[in-house]
């Protein structure tokens, strides 16, 4: 059945379409005859849906015939209208108007390119399985028919060449294109923003969990992941105290990441070592690992023995803090440090392996999206080649030097007790050391491990999309 609509409007309180339509052709679909009210509003009051065609510009449009009436719950996600709009410049796209007057755009090609049909996409391995290699924009994306049905539970596109498209509202208008909506999907779904924290919030941002609880509860494994995310810092307590168990914590959220230290790594004092954190001398604040391009994302220090001397204290910083203080206050630094590309590197020998690492990164570096991503610094790690122009040399020192007062200032100092497993992104807070003094009955010993930031954030998905359910 075509109609040929003369003009609509959406009244805005109800959410009503209204369309001023006349038929065109009638395909003796009697039911749909009493909605036809030649050159007048028709405002659709059954259950039943309808596709108009519009006979002068050749575009079309659906409406939901009883989706107006319903107030419900699910009435954001409810499609009561959709059509190809007018306007040349968005020929390409599709109007869809929900229940809660709210007016969506979707380019054609996007929805054909997500048809969620058997032959398009494998919904158990959520995959995209169309062929590409016959997929050409111009040629598949041409709207033969809109359809709207059950209650505008369901966009139907056919298409030109005769495949049939079919999406959920729900769906859909979660799959905006609108900033909020977007945005929405970036905090909820991918990376929530973090909050950042100087050295007088350390009191009430630090968060501790129980060991066992983490072990044995998904919802405290959830609230400690969270809490991860947002501070960079978390405490766990009372571990058992076992070189063992720090690898059970990272087993709860995916898989201990291996470096050429190892995998878990013994943190003592020892001879001859080709890491200075296995000295027993001041650990100046650092990230670890700087040196690796795909960079160990978090720390877990499970101290199994603390020493008893007065060293051995815990130095931490929330450099994403630091950073966007440099910006904010010292864009000529910050521009300095975000820019100039700096060698770090290790070279040494452990567990009968030869390494050389080098990778070249800024201390501050940002993401594509303007965020920060990861901070660098490491006064053993950064390589006497220096790749840089001369004249760029001192003005990069002074910026570190700024850099690097600000970090001690906003430095948080504590000491660990045996069962504590200090747990920290590695991408954003600096860490150091205070020395201490081994005596032959308390040798200080800590046991390290590393998980990567895609572990945490899968397992956070899965854990947040079950308690959803
Ligand atoms: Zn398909």
């Amino acid at each position: 059945m075509a109609l040929r609509i003369l003009s609509s409007r959406i009244v805005r309180q109800t959410g009503v379409s209204l369309f001023k339509v006349e038929q065109v052709i009638d395909f003796g679909m009697h039911n749909f005859k009493q909605f036809i009210l030649s050159k007048s509003h028709w405002n659709p009051t059954t259950n039943a849906s309808v596709s108009l065609h519009h006979a002068q510009s050749g575009s079309w449009k659906a409406a939901s015939a009883s989706e107006p009436h319903l107030v419900d719950s699910n009435r954001g996600s409810k499609i009561v209208a959709s059509y190809q709009p007018e306007a040349t410049r968005e020929r390409h796209h599709l109007i869809v108007e929900s229940a809660d007057e709210q007016r969506f755009e979707f380019p054609l090609i996007w929805l054909r390119d997500n048809c969620q049909c058997a032959e398009c996409f494998h919904p158990k391995s959520y995959s995209r399985i169309l062929n590409w290699e016959l997929f050409k924009v111009d040629a598949v994306a041409q709207l033969r028919e809109i359809v709207l049905t059950e209650n505008g539970n369901k966009l139907e596109i056919i298409w030109s060449d005769g495949h049939r498209s079919q999406y959920g509202s729900e769906w859909l208008l979660k799959r905006s294109f609108d900033n909020d909506s977007k945005q929405e999907y970036l905090n909820e779904w991918y990376r929530p923003r973090p909050t950042l924290w100087n050295k007088h919030r350390f009191g009430e941002i630090l968060e501790n969990f129980e060991f066992k609880d983490v072990i044995n509860s998904d919802e405290a494994l959830l609230a400690w992941i969270e809490c991860l995310i947002k501070y960079g810092v978390v405490m766990i307590r009372n571990t058992p105290l076992a070189e063992t168990e720090a690898r059970k914590l990272v087993e709860r959220v995916g898989f201990i990441r291996k470096t050429h230290y190892g995998e878990e790594y013994i943190i003592k004092a020892k001879e001859g070592t080709s890491n200075v954190a296995y000295l027993s001398a001041p650990l100046q604040m650092h990230t670890d690992l700087p040196y690796y391009d795909y960079l160990p994302g978090c720390n877990l220090l499970h101290c199994l023995v603390q020493s008893e001397s007065q060293g051995g204290r815990n130095l931490l910083c929330d450099a994403f803090y630091v950073a966007e203080l440099m910006r904010e206050k010292h864009p000529k630094e910050f521009k300095i440090l975000s820019e100039t590309l700096v060698n770090w590197t290790d070279v040494g020998e452990d567990e009968g392996r030869e390494f050389h690492s080098i990778y070249r990164a800024p201390v501050i570096c940002i993401g594509r999206d303007g965020n920060l991503e990861r901070i660098n610094h490491s006064v053993p790690q950064r390589d006497s080649f220096f790749n840089v122009p001369l004249a760029s040399v001192e003005p990069w020192y002074r910026a570190l030097e700024l850099f690097v007062g600000l970090i001690h200032r906003e430095a948080v100092q504590f000491k660990t007790v045996p069962g504590n497993i200090l747990t920290f992104s590695n991408v954003r807070m600096l860490h150091g050391r205070s020395g201490y003094t081994d005596t032959v009955a308390n040798t200080r010993h800590i046991v390290g491990a590393f998980l990567d930031w895609d572990e945490i954030y899968s397992k956070w998905r899965v854990l947040k999309a079950k308690t959803k359910k």
